[in-house]
């Protein structure tokens, strides 16, 4: 994993770690509002049941007086007793019983009587106050009343007045009032606030005025009226009032001393009267919104927490993701980028584009140092390399230390001379360290290279870091400061050879050597006079690798001979199965490198290959290269004599191809001369005609000598008709024939496979 990705990851937990405390805090703030939702409900709930309890006492306090009166009324209607008989008595001795200011009887004519605390004393009904004579005239038509509150002139005080019918004999006889003042509510409504102590209960009519009002209001302005401010804004009014007609409770907010309070309206159900409670809030819900504050301080808390955890736990993370990355990504001792490293940084770069050069950068015989210098000094050696490389690189080029002494480059410049000199540089001053240094040892490195050009070839990274192996492993042969560029060609054909050497036992077990023949033209009568042997190599997969790829192999490794004696046996082979299939057979020459010439056992090996076979030496012509007719002339003479003897004929191959000279012809007694196809070229080439003049001299000398000559190389009309001017015996090449199977060759010349 990389930095990017690590960071990606590190954005990504705290992108869902922000994201989750974002949520907790949404979840949180939803929390409150739903916890102080929930307050405010409960809150209202228990303002209703608290004022619905005031309602019911109201209501029972009224009924039971409302009994007791009612009981006194028709203890009056149906006693016979006369008004001016007894009712004072009972009016009397009914006061005496009970709580209330004043009592009193009038009958429909209007006469009555009053009782209080002064006594009985007649009084008719025009006499009292207005409230009282409604109230008398309401129960005369039969209803049970009460009155709102009003000033009794008789009291000196607030009070209300019940009217309760008095009926005898199912008539209407009179009306028995009775006053009260208002403390029988206040009572009820006084004394302890309600809502433990937040909330104050006043009495209203249904207008709205205050009937009873609470003794510590929260309004301490004392307004008349609840449709006034601070109670009601204008626009609230109509709507509560509205309400109010209808007898329906209803709920309203108000501010006041900057405090918010609740205000619920509640119908009493007797004279549009209303119980209006008023409850501050704040007090009320003080400890429930504490919790709720609390709770809520309590989660923001841990939120802070669970960031500040998040915060720290990024830090650590991050620190530890370094501490891991510079041990994932980097060497501990140069603090170079380490190999993984730098292959990801280079093939990054790489897309972006090609032109790069890798370089891999070694130091000769390190292991060794380190024994001679130390392990301290060798690695302050590397340092210095190190540091070297460093302050060498240019804008977006790297550099890593694979191990021990392996460094690799990533260049952005593609010129071999330019990298030359940087790394010529590079290494000269690396070597400078132990040049400084006591142990007067001087240290060498040396570097392989490879490039990569939009220009001339484009590698992959994979395909440079193999390479540069391969250069690195070529620098490495010589022992001084070295630079070897990878080549290509060069690499393909190391590699060929390499599979060369690696499979020619193999091969030659498995019979992938195949005998091709190409003719060879005896001018003079036109037809195929002989034929040229040549190997071809035949792969298991049928690919075909040609003599110039694995023949220098052979002659390097000496394998040469083991596959020129197997050739000359393959060559005894075809003549025989010629020979078996009734066929007229022609020589066949068989190329000998010169490493077999100078077998032991040569001349032996040979001949028991025509013994083998059964077939007269003449058949086969034996072709040895000049370079080898040079090197040890009498030895190779005194061999060629042997084999003349016994038959074979002997060429001379490639004649003017090397360091020749005519002098070769006197000193090796061959009988035949092949021509190079470089001098036909040269002759068919030469404006002046002196090649061409060379050529006629050479074949006139061979001829003079005896010597056959062979052209090779023909490749066209114009040679052929040249070499036949020029008095030449044989011509080989393309324009004859191509090198073809033997099978092939046979068939073509002579009609049929035979045995083949
Ligand atoms: P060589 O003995 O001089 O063989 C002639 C080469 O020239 C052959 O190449 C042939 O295919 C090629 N050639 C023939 N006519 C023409 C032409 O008109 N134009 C051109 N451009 N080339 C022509 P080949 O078969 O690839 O063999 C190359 C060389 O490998 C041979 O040169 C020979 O020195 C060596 N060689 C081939 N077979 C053997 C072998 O069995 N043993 C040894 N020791 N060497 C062999
Ligand atoms: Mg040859
Ligand atoms: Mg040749």
């Amino acid at each position: 994993m990389d930095e990017k990705q690590v960071q990606k990851r590190l954005k990504k937990t705290v992108k869902y770690a922000v994201l989750t405390v974002v949520v907790l805090l949404i979840t949180a703030i939803f929390l409150v509002l739903f916890l102080n939702s929930t307050v405010r409900r409960t809150v209202d709930e228990q303002m209703r049941n608290e004022t619905d309890e005031y309602v019911r006492r109201v209501n029972k306090q009224v009924s039971a007086d409302l009994q007791l009166l009612e009981t006194v009324a028709s203890l009056l209607g149906d006693s016979g007793i006369t008004e001016s008989d007894g009712f004072s008595e009972i009016m009397e001795h009914a006061y005496e019983q009970n709580d209330f200011l004043t009592m009193g009887y009038f009958s429909a004519s209007g006469d009555g009587v009053v009782v209080s605390v002064d006594g009985a004393q007649a009084m008719m009904l025009d006499e009292n106050q207005t409230e009282i004579q409604s109230v008398a005239s309401e129960a005369f038509g039969g209803k049970t009343v009460i009155s709102d509150l009003f000033w009794s002139s008789l009291t000196d005080e607030t009070v209300f007045v019940y009217g309760i019918p008095v009926i005898e004999n199912g008539e209407v006889r009179g009306a028995l009032c009775a006053s009260d003042h208002v403390e029988i509510f206040t009572d009820i409504l006084n004394g302890k606030r309600v809502m433990g102590g937040s909330g104050r209960i006043h009495m209203l009519s249904q207008n709205g005025d205050f009937l009873i009002r609470f003794g510590e209001a929260v309004v301490r302005e004392k307004p008349v009226s609840i449709f006034e401010s601070p109670y009601l804004q204008e626009y609230e009014c109509a709507e509560i009032q509205r309400k109010m007609q209808e007898n329906q409770e209803t709920w309203f907010s108000f501010r006041y001393d900057r405090k918010t309070y609740r205000a619920f309206l509640e119908p009493v159900g007797i004279n549009g009267w209303y119980l209006f409670c008023v409850n501050s809030v704040d007090e009320s819900s003080a400890l429930m919104l504490f919790t709720v504050k609390v709770t809520g301080c309590i989660f923001a808390g841990v939120l802070a927490i669970i960031a500040l955890w998040l915060v720290f736990a990024q830090r650590v993370v991050r620190k530890n993701t370094r501490e891991l990355q510079e041990l994932a990504y980097y060497d501990t001792l140069t603090g170079a980028n380490n190999f993984s490293y730098f292959r990801q940084l280079a093939g990054e770069r790489m897309r972006e584009t090609a032109n790069c050069t890798i370089v891999s950068l070694n130091i000769h015989q390190f292991k060794f140092l380190n024994e001679m210098f130390g392990k301290e000094r060798a690695d302050k050696l590397l340092c210095h390399v190190a540091d070297t490389i460093k302050s060498s690189l240019k804008y977006d080029e790297l550099f890593c230390r694979e191990s021990a002494d392996y460094f690799y480059l990533f260049l952005r410049d593609t010129g071999r001379e330019q990298i030359r000199k940087r790394l010529e540089k590079i290494m000269e001053k690396s070597a400078q360290y132990s040049a400084d240094s006591r142990e007067g040892y001087h240290v060498f490195l040396y570097c392989g290279a490879v490039i990569s050009s939009k220009d001339e070839v484009v590698y992959t990274l994979d395909q440079m870091m193999t390479h540069v192996m391969f250069a690195l492993a070529k620098a490495h042969e010589t022992h001084q400061n070295n630079v070897w560029f990878f080549d290509t060609k060069l690499h393909e054909k190391e590699k060929m050879d390499n599979y060369v050497e690696g499979h020619m036992y193999q091969a030659l077990e498995n019979e992938e050597f195949l005998l091709y023949l190409q003719p060879k033209i005896d001018l003079r009568t036109g037809g195929i006079g002989s034929a040229e042997a040549l190997v071809r190599w035949q792969k298991k997969d049928g690919s075909m690798i040609y003599p110039g790829e694995f023949i220098p192999v052979f002659e390097n490794n000496g394998f040469c001979t083991k596959l020129d004696i197997y050739m000359v046996e393959k060559v005894c082979r075809c003549i025989r199965d010629w020979i078996d299939s009734g066929f007229d057979p022609i020589p066949i020459s068989v190329n000998q490198s010169k490493a077999v010439l100078f077998e032991k056992d040569y001349i032996g090996r040979i001949e028991a290959a025509v013994r083998k076979y059964n077939i007269s030496p003449k058949l086969i012509t034996l072709e040895i290269l000049e370079g080898a007719a040079l090197e040890n002339a009498e030895e190779l003479n005194e061999k060629i004599q042997i084999l003349k003897e016994d038959g074979f004929c002997i060429s001379m191959d490639d004649f003017g191809s090397g360091y020749s000279s005519l002098n070769t012809l006197s000193r090796i007694n061959i009988s035949e001369l092949k021509l190079d196809r470089a001098f036909l070229k040269e002759a068919a080439e030469d404006q002046n005609g002196k090649s061409k003049v060379i050529l006629e001299q050479i074949t006139k000398m061979a001829q003079k000598l005896h010597i056959r000559t062979v052209v090779e190389g023909v490749e066209t009309e114009e040679n052929d008709r040249m070499i036949r001017e020029l008095g030449c015996d044989y011509g080989q090449g393309y324009y004859y024939g191509r090198p073809v199977s033997a099978e092939e060759f046979t068939e073509k010349l002579y009609g049929t496979k035979g045995v083949l």
